[in-house]
């Protein structure tokens, strides 16, 4: 025990017990003790709510109290004050009752002994004090998993904040916490959220001050002990500190994979020296506090990306759909004065001036078609596109598109290249969309002419009879495709970039459509091809659907 003197607080009603324990205390060598005198149990309590001491020494008979009751209001009181009964009652039942009330000794009066006395209470304080650390610690591995469990239940920062002080501060009495975050762009500490503090006042106190990292806390990014915030040139607001009596401070770095984050720290109202023991719990809290702000700060900044990416997704399908129509409009035009020239309606025309207007209709279609394509795009991206099922005699649909592609001047089909019709007189009929299947042969058909500059491209249609599906193919002997982009021209706008595929035109829509129409009618689409010798993409559909 140090030299300060045992401060012990002797609850007794009778005035010569009493002095018979001041004079036995008075004889013992080696230790002082600090007697204050209560009659009451009553003047006990108030005592212990106003005062500190080491120990009591407590009476059971008092006029205010009933034996064991005594003590449990005495330890109810004061949990962290040892407490020694000494009593005239030497009944070994009610000795265990007492300890097991919370006494850590029981002394019968007529065995009085003043060393006896003396090592019973020094007794009494060191294992008050074991017990108490072994709680310490039992508290702080159950608040740290609480913390661990409250923290994860929210992603919200503010709410993770709030949990995180609100769980600190019973376990630190007569102190204040506060949590600063770093700002990258200023790389100052900025003052977040506090507890026991008022939170605005604390803000204000704190503005203007440099709170840069290397200010707050070590090079080495170690928690930092500020003795006395109320001088230390460290200190962010003296001022603030002195008019709430904040003391002590410890400052402890919010560490996520080698990233300062933040500081968190700990203020006591007195003079603290925050030790090793405390400092590596209060490292320990902070080491968890900071992934649970890590995580709060990511999910944050991904819903916040997520709504930026939101908004300039809608952004771009209502201008690319606003720029269709708009362009849809006068291009109609143009393709129906075309016509009228054409037919004679405006005049006769000669052979070069006929000539000249195949062409601007032959330009003025492929525009529509991009338009279309365009507008069909952002019609799947907004999901607005409904499928409209129906019996389609696939037969049917296949000569229909056929004569659409018989090319009098062999354009725009290259001179070396053949189109081949293969599918049986008689094909089943199937549940499905017929103009969202006609374009999606459509768009393969285009391409394949597109992308062939010599051979043949072959339209078949076959019914499997075992797997009740019918499927389609366009084959063709062009340029191909690379293994590894097969599936990225699937994708809106993507194209193989090469300075050869730009040469064809086109904006990269025909097979997005291609796949999410195919899709929409319960099929799926194929790819096979090899650069220089050609593709081959199939497309099979079920020929009952279950939507149809
Ligand atoms: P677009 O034809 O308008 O560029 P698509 O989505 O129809 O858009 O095609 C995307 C890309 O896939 C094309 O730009 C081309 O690079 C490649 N591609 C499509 N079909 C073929 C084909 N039959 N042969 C070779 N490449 C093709």
């Amino acid at each position: 025990m140090s030299d300060r003197p045992i401060r012990v607080l002797l609850v007794e009603d009778n005035g010569e017990d009493a002095r018979l324990v001041r004079e036995a205390l008075r004889e013992v060598r080696n230790t002082r003790f600090e007697l204050v005198h209560a009659e009451r149990l009553s003047e006990a309590l108030r005592r212990l709510s106003d005062d500190r001491f080491d120990v009591v020494l407590l009476d059971l008979s008092l006029p205010d109290g009933e034996k064991l009751d005594t003590v449990v209001r005495v330890h109810g009181h004061a949990k962290a004050v040892p407490v020694v009964i000494l009593t005239g009652f030497d009944d070994e039942a009610m000795a265990v009752k007492a300890l097991r009330e919370g006494a850590q000794d029981y002394l019968v009066k007529g065995e009085l002994d003043g060393n006896l006395l003396a090592r019973a209470m020094r007794y009494a304080i060191e294992r008050k004090r074991t017990e108490e650390e072994i709680q310490r610690h039992l508290q702080r591995i159950t608040f740290l998993r609480d913390m661990s469990l409250a923290t994860t239940s929210t992603l919200d920062l503010r709410g993770v904040l709030d949990i995180l002080l609100e769980k600190i501060e019973p376990l630190l009495p007569f102190s204040a916490v506060t949590v600063r975050l770093l700002n990258r762009e200023t790389g100052q500490l900025e003052p977040i959220a506090c507890r026991s503090l008022d939170e605005d006042e604390w803000k204000a106190a704190t503005r203007g001050a440099d709170a840069s990292l290397s200010r707050v806390l070590p090079a080495s990014h170690a928690p930092a002990k500020i003795p006395n915030l109320q001088s230390d040139a460290r200190s962010l607001a003296p001022d603030f500190a002195r008019k709430h009596g904040l003391v002590s401070g410890l400052r402890t770095p919010l560490i996520v994979k080698g990233d300062v984050l933040g500081v968190l720290t700990f203020i006591t109202k007195e003079e603290h020296d925050f030790g090793d023991d405390e400092v590596n719990f209060l490292l320990t809290l902070a080491g968890q506090a900071a992934t649970a702000i890590h995580n709060a700060q990511l999910y944050e900044d991904m819903t916040r990306l997520a709504a930026e990416l939101a908004t300039s997704n809608r952004v771009k399908s209502e201008f690319l759909s606003c720029m269709s129509h708009e362009l849809r409009t006068p291009l109609t035009a143009v393709l129906g004065y075309s016509a009228m020239i054409q037919d004679g309606l405006l005049g006769k025309t000669n052979p070069e001036q006929e000539k000249a207007l195949g062409m601007v209709q032959r330009q003025a279609d492929d525009l529509l078609t991009m338009i279309n394509g365009i507008l069909q795009a952002t019609q799947i991206e907004a999901r607005v596109v409904r499928a409209e099922f129906d019996a389609v005699d696939v037969v049917n649909l296949l000569d229909e598109i056929k004569s659409a592609y018989v090319y009098p001047f062999g354009y725009p089909l290259g001179n070396d290249v053949a189109l081949r019709w293969d599918y049986p007189s008689t094909l089943p009929l199937i549940q499905t969309d017929k103009g969202k299947l006609k374009q999606i042969l459509q768009n393969l058909i285009n391409n394949a002419i597109k992308f062939t500059e010599q051979g043949t491209i072959s339209v078949s249609a076959r019914h499997y009879l075992e797997a009740e599906t019918v499927e389609f193919r366009v084959a063709d002997t062009g340029i191909g495709i690379a293994k590894e982009l097969q599936t990225v021209i699937f994708q809106m706008f993507q194209q193989v970039d090469s300075s050869e595929t730009r040469n064809h035109g086109g904006v990269g829509l025909g097979l997005y459509i291609v796949k999410n129409f195919t899709e929409l009618l319960g099929g799926k689409v194929d790819l096979a091809s090899e650069p220089e010798k050609g593709s081959i993409f199939t497309v099979t559909f079920p020929v009952a659907n279950g939507e149809g």
